[in-house]
């Protein structure tokens, strides 16, 4: 469970100071697809950002499993990074040279999986995004969507306890989209990780089981999405 209690992240820039997070407290239920919502310059990112540990709020706390994680030390957060957490960013950034298996393979590697069972679970996690038939072609060979595919296979292969997923939909059409979503939600209940995803897009916030929105980096309203299940 992933708790941000009044966080607030501000940018020093040139113009003077920005307040991208102001006071946002959220819970994130476990094995739920939960969708960050809101315009461009809302805090999205920002807050994905300090949920993954790849960013530290100005004040606030942020629980995993109830202890907080920006009193850790910067080698403490990298482990909790790598070895709990996943991404999935909106630019795939799959390795060019690489095939889908490679790529899936490589980041079990980095993740610290044995050696002996990461090309199986490669292609048991390309197989569950529907890859199965394109596992030794490189990104170059792949359409958007299956790139799209290959990067939420390598981001929850070494079983992340929660996903992050930054506009994964956003490069592509609303079809397309909401079939990677469709993926993402399965694996909340097949894999049993928590994803937290962000969109600006009402179709792929509807597939969400919880939908939390931010105005101006603050909470907007959080409600449950169609499956409903959060209080
Ligand atoms: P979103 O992902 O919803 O589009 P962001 O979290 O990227 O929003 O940004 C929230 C606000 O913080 C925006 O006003 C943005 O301009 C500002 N911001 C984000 N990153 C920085 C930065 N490194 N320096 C200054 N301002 C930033
Ligand atoms: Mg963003």
């Amino acid at each position: 469970m992933i708790t941000a209690v009044e966080v607030t992240r501000s940018y020093r820039a040139a113009a003077g100071v920005v307040t991208a997070l102001d006071g946002v407290s959220v819970e994130i239920e476990p094995r739920t697809l939960t969708v960050l919502h809101g315009p461009s310059g809302s805090g999205k990112t920002t807050l994905i950002n300090i949920l993954g540990a790849l960013d530290r709020p100005t004040s606030g706390a942020v629980l995993v499993d109830g202890a907080d994680i920006t009193a850790l030390s910067e080698a403490e957060r990298d482990d909790l990074r790598r070895l709990r957490m996943g991404f999935v960013f909106q630019s795939v950034a799959l390795i060019a040279a690489m095939s889908a298996l490679e790529n899936v393979e490589f980041a079990l590697r980095i993740a610290g999986a044995d050696r002996g069972g990461r090309e199986r679970r490669a292609r048991e996690c390309l197989a569950m995004v529907g890859l199965r038939s394109r596992m030794n072609h490189r990104p170059g060979e792949l359409s958007g969507g299956e790139q799209q595919r290959v990067a939420i296979a390598r981001g929850f292969a070494h079983r992340p306890q929660v996903l992050f997923a930054d506009e994964p939909t956003a490069e592509l059409d609303t079809h397309t989209g909401m079939q990677v979503v469709g993926i993402l939600r399965e694996l909340t209940g097949e894999q049993e990780v928590t994803v937290v995803m962000s969109s600006h897009d009402p179709a792929i916030v509807d597939l969400a089981d919880r939908r939390v929105s931010l105005r101006d980096g603050r909470i907007a309203a959080a409600e449950p999405g169609v499956r409903g299940g959060s209080p």
